[in-house]
């Protein structure tokens, strides 16, 4: 989907891959292993750092999970990369409906709503003020205690969605975030390499 969207994919599991990316997508799976992972890889801080840094960033489901400040329903010795403004609950959808589809309209995706899969996905249970809120659930008879639960949030380069927009072939999602790394690349790289001219 990446490649798809004109990025250049490549796996990351190690600070010095990490160092060698312009953007990062945490992808879905199940945050306490990948918060092991990333303790026992070295990876946890220097992350931290490139996130703080502006490094732009994508989390999914479980991406989301390890992207918030805070997370309810999670392990106690879960760690948290704090890269949004936002506190998550876990599992959230988990009693009433493990995985559903629907779609969504996003902030910034134009020419309709997207189609959502969600897996044992979590919601967004507060965000704060620099967090701008890109879609929530629709209200509907069926949605229950999910309506108007927030599911896709962006702050700064940081988007995150608690659905994973890989599995439906819509690229629309990747090409935005895929557009925000290579902004930010195309302007880093000017000085860098030292041509001075624009354009
Ligand atoms: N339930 C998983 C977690 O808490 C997330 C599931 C997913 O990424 N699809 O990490």
């Amino acid at each position: 989907m990446l490649e798809r969207a004109g990025a250049r994919a490549r796996p990351v599991r190690r600070v010095a891959e990490l160092a060698d990316v312009d953007g990062l997508v945490l992808p879905g799976g199940e945050s306490t292993t990948m918060s092991r992972l990333l303790a026992s890889f070295g990876l946890l801080d220097p992350l931290r750092e490139r996130i703080r840094d502006g490094l732009p960033v994508y989390g999914s489901c479980a991406g989301l999970v390890l992207l918030a400040r805070r997370v309810y329903d999670g392990r106690p010795d879960q760690h948290q990369l704090d890269g949004l403004d936002v506190v998550v609950r876990r599992n959230a959808f988990g009693r009433q409906v493990d995985s559903f589809e629907t779609d969504l309209d996003i902030r910034g995706i134009d020419d309709g709503p997207v189609h959502a899969v969600f897996i044992r996905a979590p919601w967004v249970e507060k965000a704060g003020a620099d967090v701008e809120v890109l879609a929530r659930i629709p209200d509907s008879a069926e949605a229950g205690a999910a309506a108007e639960r927030i599911v896709a949030v962006r702050q700064g380069r940081v988007f995150a969605t608690a659905f994973h927009p890989e599995l439906t072939g819509d690229g629309r999602l990747h090409r935005l975030f895929v557009r925000t790394v290579s902004e930010l690349a195309a302007d880093r790289e000017t000085p860098a390499v030292g041509e001075g001219t624009a354009g």
